[in-house]
């Protein structure tokens, strides 16, 4: 898939946009503050429905502002198709549209343009706290399975009521009476996130694998191992039986919760840990294995796009190859010679051989 072209209004700081893009490499160059993630964000939310850095979506419209508008146009599945976006300040839910025609959920428009971003914080991502790995990991997830962005949703929000419960129990103990129900429900749907995520872990690992392999000349051998509620003794098993084994979980922490009026079971607090023959990266890694692990996880996410859709996603490398001796921004180079690729910098000159340039400043092309 590509993106032919793009149109903002009033996103961030952007006022008025219009640019067309290159099939190839596009890079974005420009100072500090001067707009170049704020536009791989407009591109990546169009693809998904997400922000890669807002919590809401007010943040998005241009200060002083009603709404923003983003429109695109994208070559896939074998035809141009226009996505548009429009996000308001206030309260009113966003309006989204796929070829004029209005949709209900981001879910609908899946698969027309998938994005995967590369930014300087993911380089360090095997060596940091568990949180950086899970949004990782939910964000490949949500973009390959529609139905996994469903059921996450639904977990968080039954965690949420949960988590309520138990906080406000001390002066409401009649919230307790309804305890049981959460518990249940959000095993259920805690069930069907380990089932999915032993899948994708499983499959990213192998492919991360391969990339590592190549990376390293074959020294080190890449495992990625993908860890959940201590219960789950199988995270293949049928949902059923994951099912139970989250409810065993439960069960043994449910004085605990209620003493300590804190959630403490389920699996929002997965990670993921990889080893390079055998030895722990996160405590043992140099700072070189630990980004060219995260080099190689990020291909295979890109990969395993590329497998789900039959095309390539776009990628969006936001700040990450000025981060990188020569060796490693050759490896991606080479690796990436196929597909769409944004690339953002703020030297200009510095990859302006790979391809078309757009300046920018202060929100405006120049
Ligand atoms: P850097 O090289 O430092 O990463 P950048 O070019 O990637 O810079 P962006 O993060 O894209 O910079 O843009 C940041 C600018 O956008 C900031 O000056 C910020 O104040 C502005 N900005 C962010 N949100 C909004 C908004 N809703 N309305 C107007 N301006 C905004
Ligand atoms: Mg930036």
């Amino acid at each position: 898939m590509r993106l032919l072209d793009l149109q903002l209004r009033n996103f961030r700081n952007y006022e008025e946009l219009n640019l067309s893009f290159e099939p190839g490499v596009n890079l974005i160059v420009g100072n500090n503050a001067q707009g170049k993630t704020n536009l791989l964000e407009s591109i990546s939310y169009l693809g998904s429905g997400k922000s890669f850095r807002a919590l809401k979506q007010a943040e998005m419209v241009r200060f002083g502002a009603d709404f923003a508008d983003m429109e695109a146009n994208v070559f896939a599945q074998g035809r141009q198709q226009q996505l548009r976006y429009v996000l308001f300040s206030g309260s009113r839910p966003r309006q989204i549209y796929r070829n004029g025609a209005k949709k209900k959920s981001a879910a609908e428009l899946s698969g027309v343009l998938p994005t995967v971003l590369f930014c300087p914080e993911d380089l360090m991502v095997l060596k940091t706290g568990a949180a950086a790995r899970r949004r990782l990991g939910d964000h490949a997830l949500c973009d390959l399975r529609p139905n996994y962005d469903a059921a996450l949703t639904e977990y968080n929000r039954i965690l949420d009521q949960k988590s309520r419960i138990l906080k406000d129990h001390f002066e409401y103990p009649h919230l307790l009476e309804v305890l049981p129900e959460y518990n249940t429900r959000l095993c259920q749907v805690g069930a069907l996130l380990i089932s999915y995520r032993a899948r994708f872990y499983d499959s990213l690992g192998k492919a991360a694998a391969q990339y590592h392999d190549r990376f390293s000349g074959g020294a080190e051998e890449f495992r990625l191992q993908y860890k959940t509620v201590s219960t789950v003794s199988d995270p293949f098993a049928p949902v059923q039986q994951l099912t139970q084994d989250l409810l065993d979980h439960q069960a043994s922490h449910h004085r605990a919760e209620i003493e300590s009026g804190q959630c403490l079971t389920g699996p929002h607090k997965d990670d993921f840990t990889v080893t390079l023959s055998g030895i722990d990266l996160k405590a043992y890694g140099s700072q070189g294995q630990t980004r060219t692990a995260a080099i190689s996880l990020k291909l295979a996410q890109r990969e395993l796009m590329a497998r789900e859709w039959g095309e390539e996603p776009v990628l969006l490398l936001d700040d990450v190859l000025s981060e990188l001796d020569q060796g490693r921004q050759d490896f991606i180079l080479n690796q990436i010679t196929s597909g769409q690729v944004f690339i953002t910098c703020c030297e200009p000159g510095r990859f302006t051989k790979l391809g078309k340039t757009i300046e920018i400043e202060k929100g405006k092309i120049i």
